[in-house]
C-alpha cells in the first residue's frame, strides 16, 4: 500500500514513512492510493474473527490491509498490547448497548482518559515507540490542548522509549478533572506547560516553534494531531466492531451518528464505508460550531474566524475549521487533486470559504457517500441528557448528547442507528449537574485525582521561553 497527498504531490510513501509526519510536503493530507474493497466472503471472515478472537485481532486484520512495512507478528503484538480489557476497562473494548428503539450507543470512552481519542492514541503510542526504535531516533511531541487531545496523547506516550511530550494548555481553562488527569502524570517524559493565555496563544506558540525549521529539526519536534493517518486508520476498526455487534448477517445495514469536530472520527467511518462495510448513512452531528452541518445542508464550506468560534458545553467539538474534511472532499471530487488544491489552498486562504452548491458532485455527498448532518445547541444538549437520564436511565456526556439529539432526527425503520459515545459524563460534570441536578459517577481509578501532586510548569505565552524549556529538557 502506498499513500498519496490530497493536493497531488507526485511522491508516494509507505505507512511507516508517513507515521511520524504531519502534512504532506504540499500541505495536503495523506490517503491510501485506493481503499481495499472487502467482498462478502472477506466481510464474513472478519465477522468471525471478531466473534472468536476479539477486537485486537480484528484491528490487526484491518490494519494489515493498509500496512505492509511492519512485520505481521510485530503488528499483531502491538494490537494485542493496545486493546486489552485492562486498558479499555472491558473485554469487548467497544461494547454496544441499546438506548431506545432503533438507537444504540457504542462505547468508545472507557480508555485511560475516558474519551474516544484513546482508541487511536493508545495504538499510536506503541507504533511510535516501535518505529523510533527501529530508526534509532527520538521524537519530541509538541502540542496545544484545551482538554481531550492532550491528555489522550500523554496517557498514550507516558513511559515510552524515545518519545517526550511537551503539552501546552491555557492556564485555568480546563475543567478541574481534566487538569488533574494531565498534571498528575509524574512520568519523566511528560511535560505539562500551563500558559498564561487562551488556547489560541498555546496554538500560536506551537506553530511558531514548528515554523523555526532549524529548531524543529535539531530537537526533532513532531505532533500527534488529528490529521495523522495512523490515528484515522485505528478508528476504522470500531465501525466494523459496531456493525458486527448490531447485526447478525452482512445483508443488514446500519447507520452511524458521529459527534464531530475536526471530522477525524466520521472520516474513519467514510473509509470503512468505502471498504464495503454496509453503512446506510453517516450522520455528522455538530454543536453550535456548525461549519460541517452548513456544508452538508447547503454545499457551502465557510470556515470561521477564531472570534466566531463559540465556547460550548461540548468543547471538544469547538472548531473553526474541520482539519480532516479535505480528505472527504478529495474523494467527493473523484480524487481530482488539482481541484482539491484550488479549493483548500487557494479559495479557503483567499476567501475563507468555497461553494459547491451548484456543482454536480455536491448531491453525491448524500446520495453516493451517505452523508447527512444536524446540529445541537446547549438547550438541546441539556434536554437530551435529562431525557436519557430520567426516562431511559442512561447518563450520557455532552458530546454524545449532541449525537443522540441528531440521531433521533434520522432514525429509519429496520436500520439500527449507532451513536458513537465519545466521552464519559464525569469529564464534563458541570453541564451534567446543570442538566440533571447531580454529579455523574466517577470510575474508581479517578477517585481523588484532584488531590494528587501536580507536575506542571507555568509560562508566559513566550516562544523564546518554551524553546529554552524544550532544549533544557532534551539535554
Ligand atoms: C475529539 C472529540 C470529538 C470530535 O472528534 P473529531 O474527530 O474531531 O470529529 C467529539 N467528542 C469528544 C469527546 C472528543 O474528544
Amino acid at each position: 500500500m502506498r499513500y498519496l497527498s490530497t493536493r497531488g504531490h507526485s511522491e508516494r510513501k509507505r505507512f511507516c514513512e508517513i507515521l511520524l509526519e504531519g502534512l504532506a510536503p504540499d500541505g495536503g493530507l495523506y490517503l491510501p492510493e485506493t481503499y481495499p474493497r472487502l467482498d462478502g466472503a472477506a466481510l464474513q471472515r472478519l465477522r468471525e474473527v471478531f466473534a472468536q478472537e476479539g477486537y485486537a485481532q480484528l484491528a490487526f486484520e484491518i490494519l494489515s490491509l493498509y500496512i505492509d512495512d511492519i512485520a505481521p507478528d510485530d503488528l499483531a503484538a502491538m494490537c494485542k498490547k493496545t486493546y486489552t480489557a485492562k486498558v479499555f476497562g472491558n473485554p469487548q473494548i467497544v461494547p454496544l448497548r441499546p438506548l431506545e428503539p432503533g438507537i444504540w450507543l457504542e462505547a468508545l470512552s472507557n480508555g485511560p482518559t475516558l474519551a474516544f481519542k484513546d482508541m487511536a492514541m493508545q495504538l499510536l503510542g506503541n507504533l511510535f515507540e516501535y518505529e523510533l526504535k527501529r530508526r534509532g531516533e527520538e521524537l519530541n511531541i509538541l502540542g496545544a490542548t484545551s482538554g481531550d487531545t492532550g491528555s489522550a496523547a500523554e496517557y498514550a506516550m507516558r513511559g515510552k522509549q524515545g518519545v517526550r511530550v511537551f503539552m501546552t494548555s491555557p492556564a485555568g481553562r480546563m475543567s478541574p478533572f481534566q487538569q488533574a488527569q494531565m498534571f498528575s502524570l509524574q512520568d519523566a517524559n511528560i511535560f505539562n506547560i500551563a500558559v498564561d493565555g487562551v488556547f489560541d496563544d498555546c496554538q500560536d506558540m506551537v506553530k511558531a516553534v514548528s515554523n523555526d525549521l532549524v529548531f524543529k529539526s535539531k530537537y526533532r519536534i513532531g505532533t500527534v494531531n488529528s490529521i495523522n493517518w495512523a490515528r484515522l486508520l485505528a478508528q476504522v476498526v470500531y465501525y466494523f466492531a459496531g456493525y458486527f455487534q448490531a447485526t447478525t448477517s452482512n445483508s443488514e445495514k446500519v447507520s452511524f451518528t458521529v459527534p464531530s469536530g475536526n471530522f477525524g472520527n466520521v472520516c474513519a467511518g467514510h473509509v470503512a464505508r468505502m471498504m464495503g462495510l454496509p453503512i446506510a448513512h453517516l450522520v455528522v452531528a455538530t454543536n453550535e460550531n456548525d461549519v460541517l452541518d452548513e456544508f452538508f445542508k447547503t454545499g457551502v464550506y465557510r470556515v470561521r474566524g477564531g472570534k466566531d468560534t463559540h465556547e460550548t458545553s461540548s468543547p471538544s467539538m469547538d472548531i473553526s475549521k474541520a482539519s480532516n474534511f479535505e480528505r472527504f472532499v478529495f474523494d467527493l471530487l473523484g480524487r481530482d487533486a488539482k481541484r482539491n488544491k484550488s479549493l483548500f489552498a487557494d479559495a479557503l486562504s483567499r476567501a475563507g470559504s468555497f461553494d459547491l452548491r451548484d456543482d454536480p458532485v455536491f448531491p453525491e455527498a448524500a446520495a453516493r457517500f451517505g452523508f447527512l448532518s444536524g446540529k445541537s445547541t446547549h438547550a438541546d444538549r441539556l434536554a437530551t441528557i435529562r431525557d436519557c437520564d430520567q426516562r431511559l436511565s442512561c447518563l450520557i456526556d455532552t458530546h454524545t448528547a449532541d449525537g443522540v439529539k441528531v440521531a433521533r432526527e434520522y432514525r429509519q425503520e429496520g436500520v439500527p442507528m449507532i451513536v458513537l459515545e465519545t466521552a464519559l459524563p464525569i469529564k464534563f460534570a458541570q453541564t451534567i449537574v446543570e442538566a440533571t441536578g447531580r454529579e455523574p459517577e466517577r470510575p474508581s481509578k479517578f477517585e481523588g485525582i484532584e488531590k494528587l501532586p501536580k507536575k506542571v510548569v507555568s509560562m508566559a505565552a513566550d516562544v523564546a521561553e518554551i524553546k529554552r524549556f524544550i532544549a533544557a529538557n532534551c539535554a
